[in-house]
């Protein structure tokens, strides 16, 4: 069975809520953004390895786990991915960060790349995939099988919402790739938008709604 973690803490519940209200400006729509991204980040990295390593305490010296291996690389679908971005970098700092952009053609409605940058040794680093909306799961589904061209071998998939026929769409081509969520919403509606969701995730975070 493919993995899919709903994060149900009360902190992130009571965020999520402040972010999906029709009133909240994109300064605080942003701040909640990545305040949610720092808490799920908590279940999105809970498999980094970690190596022991001698360390002093003021008492005595001890072997205590510290992540090991090459720092994860986190992967922002734009535009929306970068809102979770910060909320991640803060707990990681020595992340990198990679860039996949998409669109979707208007006759095939297929997602078509515009932009892809990712570090050389992708194959060798945990990945972490960020877009707070996973309505269809197309552009999800296309980013990581270009990550996966790419050589990315261990991956795990960040939202803040998901749709449940977008987490069926996205399971069907990646049942290898976890989903850590702060909720299934009800359905997706007729335009795409998850429902009851939080509207146009990209517009929010920038104050591109009209
Ligand atoms: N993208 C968004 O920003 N919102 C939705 O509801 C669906 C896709």
């Amino acid at each position: 069975m493919p993995e899919v973690i709903v994060v149900q803490h009360p902190l992130v519940q009571h965020k999520l809520a402040l972010m999906r209200a029709q009133h909240t400006d994109s300064a605080t729509f942003r701040m909640l953004m990545n305040e949610i991204a720092g808490l799920l980040a908590y279940e999105l990295t809970r498999e980094l390895p970690t190596a022991p390593v001698e360390v002093t305490t003021p008492l005595e010296t001890m072997r205590a786990p510290m992540l090991a291996g090459p720092p994860p690389v986190l992967v922002s679908i734009l535009r929306a991915g970068n809102g979770l971005l910060e909320g991640i970098l803060r707990l990681i700092p020595t992340a990198a960060v990679a860039h996949v952009g998409l669109y979707r053609d208007a006759e095939t409605l297929k997602p078509v790349q515009y932009y892809l940058k990712v570090p050389p040794d992708l194959p060798q680093r945990p990945v972490l995939v960020l877009d707070p909306m996973l309505a269809t799961g197309h552009s999800a589904s296309a980013a990581v099988s270009l990550l996966k061209e790419k050589g990315a071998r261990s991956v795990r998939f960040l939202c803040l919402l998901a749709a449940p026929e977008g987490l069926r769409a996205f399971h069907a081509h990646h049942p290898d790739v976890p989903v850590v969520t702060a909720s299934i919403d009800r359905a997706l509606d007729e335009r795409g938008y998850i429902v009851p969701g939080l509207g146009d995730a990209g517009d929010r975070l920038y104050g591109t709604t009209h």
